[in-house]
């Protein structure tokens, strides 16, 4: 344990990165950039962060805007949940802390949209308080240097992991110890080809002694995708306005704008229904995490009654109003065809 700490330490000193949520101590800056970096590379998530600091600099600044703002400054993030719970975390905070962080895990916990990672990590960074990170990168590195083959995403393997993570965590000195572990993982022990040829801790490291870096982390198969077939219409008025709708609670793209849209359950039903309509460019397809949509915008000619249900926006105006990723990609493709 205490070569392994020490490796990752030296190791990290010559190798790390410099990325600006290392240079502050502030929990509100640091829990940003964690809230962000989730399910998100750091050369995607730094301009996201780099943007949100100067819009809101502090807590209150971002509690007192309004959520479309917020989801604005979010767009192309995707998981925009984790956008309307930074809002309301920003607000929870000024209303029930006066601005402040809590400054121990347990309180930290019970904030919104914070779970043990980002508590951990907030406490560490922050507050120097010495609880482990475990995150995708850590699970990784010591799966393979302890050689443990528990699945990470069991009930089990994640208890286990956690217990060793603890256990290696330098007490005296836990931010240094969970960014080095981190970033050994995300630029050393990658998940694929890691360079184990230049590891300084090849000697001991069971995966490689084994011939199971490839194997491991181990990981259960994922759950099923659900299909979605969506048809999209492009409503125009005579002022080249277009018919948009805010999609509702407990879907995905919850509080965003989109055009108006029928579902079907399969592909024939929605190929049935697109015989004779006036497609716009291609069959478009997006992935989520566990959803993948299959959609189509056809020209639909407005019937008498629709004005009244649909909100009517110039295109320039879509800048004040948050659309999903799908929509963007269409509208960057053939925005030149819709009237
Ligand atoms: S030897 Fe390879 S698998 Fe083992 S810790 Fe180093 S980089 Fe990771």
């Amino acid at each position: 344990m205490n070569a392994l700490r020490q490796a990752l330490q030296d190791w990290y000193k010559d190798h790390q990165r410099d990325l600006p949520w290392r240079h502050t101590q502030d929990p509100y800056f640091i829990w940003l950039s964690e809230i962000i970096l989730q399910q998100t590379r750091v050369d995607q998530g730094l301009p996201y962060y780099q943007r949100f600091t100067k819009t809101f600099p502090t807590v209150q600044d971002l509690a007192n805007a309004a959520q479309q703002e917020v989801l604005n400054l979010w767009q192309g993030l995707g998981y925009y949940s984790r956008g309307r719970n930074l809002h309301a975390t920003a607000q929870q905070l000024t209303l029930e802390h006066n601005g402040e962080f809590p400054k121990t895990y347990q309180d930290l916990l019970k904030l919104k949209g914070v779970g043990p990672y980002t508590a951990a990590a907030i406490a560490s960074f922050a507050f120097n308080l010495p609880h482990a990170v475990v995150d995708g990168n850590v699970f990784r590195v010591l799966s393979r240097y302890f050689g443990v083959d528990l699945a990470i995403n069991s009930p089990e393997g994640k208890r286990q992991f956690e217990a060793l993570a603890g256990e290696l965590l330098d007490q005296h000195n836990p931010a240094l110890h969970n960014q080095a572990i981190m970033e050994f993982g995300a630029l050393q022990c990658k998940p694929v080809s890691p360079n184990c040829a230049v590891c300084p801790v090849q000697e001991s490291c069971m995966a490689l002694l084994s011939n199971k870096v490839a194997q491991l982390p181990l990981k259960l198969k994922k759950v099923k995708v659900r299909k979605r077939f969506f048809v999209y219409h492009i409503l125009a008025n005579a002022q080249n306005e277009l018919a948009f709708s805010k999609r509702g609670p407990k879907d995905i793209w919850e509080g965003l704008y989109e055009f108006p849209l029928t579902e079907f359950d399969t592909l024939d039903e929605m190929l049935a229904y697109l015989g004779g309509e006036q497609i716009i460019g291609e069959r478009f397809q997006h992935v989520l995490t566990h959803q993948r949509i299959e959609a189509y915008f056809i020209k639909t000619t407005p019937k008498e009654n629709f004005k009244s249900n649909y909100l009517m926006l110039d295109l320039k105006a879509l800048t004040d109003h948050p659309i999903p990723r799908l929509i963007d990609k269409f509208l960057i493709a053939h925005s030149g065809e819709l009237f």
